[in-house]
């Protein structure tokens, strides 16, 4: 199908609402014109027929007379510049005078009908307008006048117009169409450029920018919008990068020690409890591989929001327990003390699974962070109708400038600093997904060598 490109289209619907408003007004003013020519003329002759109708006197034969001497006369003294012609018949139809301008012509009398009214006619082929009137002598008509004049001058007049009109319509309408196009081209250019920056902008090449247009109007919007959609795919896709090749690598560093110490132990025969060992450590290993499966495959789930909600009625205290319990042998390892005072039960209305995982999370940091003989509180309190969960250690804290970093997948804070300390990095991004969904505040202060506090507001 032919497509109109926007600039034509522009134009053309431009030059559709003008072309209409000229034809109008070329019309009105058609119009204005050969009515002010004809009412001229009609004016004209109307004079003409008055001044006429007095050089006649009817006398008492029926028969009347015309002051040819006073008509002669003031055909010579006026100017006329469009000939009039006049002519006079009888009772019996038959010519008694007429102007010398009609030379051997005669003007046609119509049927009485048109008696005092304007026709058009054509006199020896050129087009007149006449009227006949009809002269009284009691009631009772005794001859016509006839006046007429020429209508060459108004028809050429009004012909030219209508002429000029019909050709300089198209041509106002092909000038103002190509007018309007090269101003609506002008116009979107900046959309065109939007276009082909757009198009170049591949997945390769997510760091072209569209470049903004000075004037802040729609356009501008647009452009920013575009750029601003693009930094977000951008981020997107960096993190998924940054979150494969994490991935890949955390899976790929508990393989490969499990590999090396298996390889090792077959190397040759080993005491019972040398593969004791080796075994458990590999078993260990095993276990961390499953644990970050587990977790990659939660975040997954999150990724792809498909984890549909059970929200029930969750009951907090019982839930910190649980999970304190789960970690009692390693509070007891590092004699960390744990303190928490809930002086009533606090019920909260959410996901009693998801909402363990965060409890999890947060308390096993806190014991991993922990100093041996550290301490652990737990608060739980109301506020404008919200739960207030508060945990704090006061163990390693974290840095300030790592606190806005730690919710990223893998991130983990110096590392290097406590390599005793195993994590994937994985915890903290899971409980702020979560969070995200549950819609639960999650807030997060620490001082590096002082402690960390974590805050949860459950509505
Ligand atoms: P895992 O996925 O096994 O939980 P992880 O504990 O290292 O691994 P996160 O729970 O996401 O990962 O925590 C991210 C980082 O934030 C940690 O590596 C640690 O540096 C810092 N962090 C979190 N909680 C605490 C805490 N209570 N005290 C000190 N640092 C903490
Ligand atoms: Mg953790």
């Amino acid at each position: 199908m032919f497509s109109f490109s926007y600039k034509n289209r522009i134009a053309f619907n431009y030059i559709l609402s003008t072309g209409l408003l000229i034809s109008v007004v070329f019309f009105v003013i058609y119009q204005i014109i050969d009515f002010s020519v004809n009412t001229h003329i009609n004016d004209d002759i109307q004079m003409e027929v008055e001044k006429h109708l007095e050089e006649i006197e009817i006398d008492r034969n029926n028969t009347y007379l015309i002051q040819v001497d006073q008509w002669r006369a003031r055909e010579h003294n006026t100017v006329n510049v469009n000939p009039v012609f006049v002519q006079f018949f009888d009772i019996n139809d038959k010519l008694i005078d007429k102007s010398p301008n009609l030379k051997g012509l005669q003007l046609k009398l119509y049927v009485y009908k048109l008696d005092n009214k304007f026709i058009d006619t054509y006199l020896n082929n050129k087009p007149i307008r006449q009227i006949q009137v009809p002269l009284f002598d009691n009631k009772k008509v005794v001859g016509h006048l006839f006046v007429a004049m020429s209508l060459d001058d108004a028809t050429m007049i009004l012909t030219n117009l209508r002429n000029t009109l019909f050709i300089a319509f198209p041509l106002i309408l092909i000038v103002l169409f190509l007018i309007a196009r090269l101003i609506a081209g002008r116009s979107i250019k900046p959309v065109t450029m939007i276009t082909e920056t757009s198009s170049r902008i591949t997945k390769d090449n997510l760091k072209d920018r569209i470049e903004l247009p000075h004037n802040k109007d729609e356009l501008y919007v647009l452009s920013k919008t575009i750029n601003d959609l693009l930094d977000r795919i951008e981020s997107a896709v960096e993190r998924e990068k940054q979150f494969t090749s994490d991935a890949s690598h955390e899976l790929r560093t508990p393989l490969t020690v499990l590999k090396g110490t298996l390889e090792v132990l077959i190397r040759k025969p080993r005491s019972q409890s040398e593969y004791e060992e080796k075994i458990n450590y590999s078993i260990s290993e095993v276990n961390r591989l499953n644990n970050l499966v587990d977790q990659l495959l939660l975040l997954a789930r999150f990724e792809n929001q498909k984890q549909s909600l059970k929200i029930e009625k969750v009951y907090l205290n019982a839930l910190i327990l649980d999970t304190l319990t789960l970690y009692s042998e390693k509070i007891n390892n590092e004699k960390i003390n744990i303190k928490y005072s809930f002086s009533t039960d606090y019920f909260i209305k959410s996901d009693n699974y998801l909402v363990s995982i965060i409890i999890s999370n947060i308390i096993s940091n806190a014991i991993k962070y922990s100093y041996e003989n550290g301490e652990i509180s737990i608060l739980l309190s109301k506020e404008n109708n919200k739960t207030i969960c508060s945990i704090s250690d006061n163990g390693i804290g974290i840095a300030k400038d790592d606190l806005d970093k730690i919710f990223n997948p893998f991130y983990r804070s110096n590392p290097t600093n406590h390599p005793e300390i195993k994590g994937s990095g994985l915890g903290l991004s899971i409980v702020k997904r979560i969070t995200q969904l549950l819609h639960i505040g999650f807030e997060i202060h620490s001082e590096i060598n002082q402690g960390t506090t974590v805050i949860l507001r459950i509505s």
